[in-house]
């Protein structure tokens, strides 16, 4: 929604930076933080080495997990007072496991102009290159550190027909697989993603199993940021395959016997299939 003083109001961009690979920052992304009246960002001491190999200089504010809710009200306020602003994380784009979400969603209902501006984020980088069904993918963030809540989060997913996709960081990387691994069993498919556009990019694509030996195999592994994608839950077609099947062999055989519509009726009542569904597949089996 518009209103009247949106003219003198100030826009917060959303400006993705890289994963890694500082040629990786967009042209769009250079000419905002190099207009913005300030930054907020998610650790000034990062943020201030990628302006200083960008050669920009700019006022930066700490705006963290810890702090982004009270710093709501501030950022408000300076739009208001017309001034642009910038926000960044660490690394890629904000929100996307980074801080962010309070001030937008509440910047959002305050009907402040909020414009992206898009660029790296590894969850994408490391689907692109994966090779597992990028149509459907759910994006899951870190999993709990503690085993039990871990696994549970892993359970809730046991029967995913989507791409899993997973944050990992050095210190959990080995644990984490080790969950997945008792949780999925060794067989499971799965694409880890090392390191992603830093000069030691890897690539590690087979099972579950031999994920895990991978890791445990070479300490050297275990070093870096990492993304963890999981192959969709194998689909139940060759199960709905032979249920069909079945049923059609049900279905054939009260014919033999019954009326059409009677033999429907008694098919639906033993498979729950409708009857009017049946009586149709009735008369194709009859032709
Ligand atoms: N906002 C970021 C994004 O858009 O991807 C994610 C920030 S999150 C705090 C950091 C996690 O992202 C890492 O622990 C790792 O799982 C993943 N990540 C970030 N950079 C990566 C890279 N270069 N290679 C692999 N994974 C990376």
């Amino acid at each position: 929604m518009l209103n009247d003083t949106e003219e003198k109001q100030g826009t917060l961009y959303i400006v993705a930076t890289p994963i890694g690979n500082l040629a990786d920052i967009t042209q769009r992304a250079i000419k905002t933080l190099s207009s913005v009246d300030r930054i907020c960002a998610e650790d000034t001491r990062n943020t201030r080495k990628l302006l200083t190999h960008l050669g920009i200089k700019k006022t930066l504010i700490a705006l963290h997990d810890h702090n982004e809710v009270q710093k709501i009200d501030s950022v408000a306020h300076w739009l208001r007072e017309g001034e642009n602003i910038a926000l960044v994380s660490d690394a890629g784009t904000p929100l996307i496991s980074d801080p962010g979400y309070h001030l937008v969603k509440a910047l959002r209902e305050m009907d402040f102009q909020i414009t992206p501006i898009p660029g790296a984020s590894a969850i994408i980088t490391a689907l692109s290159a994966a090779g597992l069904a990028t149509n459907k993918f759910s994006f899951e963030g870190f999993l709990p550190a503690k085993e039990t809540g871990r696994k549970q989060a892993l359970l809730a997913n046991i029967e995913s027909p989507y791409t899993q996709i997973y944050y990992e960081s050095s210190h959990r990387i080995v644990h984490s697989v080790a969950t997945m691994l008792d949780v999925f069993g060794a067989d499971k498919k799965v694409v880890l993603a090392r390191e992603l556009t830093k000069l030691y990019e890897q690539f590690f694509h087979g099972t579950l199993g031999d994920l895990h030996q991978w890791l445990v195999d070479d300490k050297m592994h275990q070093k870096g940021e990492f993304v963890i994608m999981l192959a969709a839950a194998e689909s139940k077609k060759e199960d709905n395959d032979t249920m069909h099947s079945s049923v059609e062999q049900v279905l054939a055989t009260l014919i033999d016997e019954l009326p059409l519509k009677q033999a429907a009726k008694i098919a639906a009542k033993l498979t729950g299939i409708s009857k009017n569904k049946l009586y149709k597949q009735g008369l194709a089996l009859q032709k």
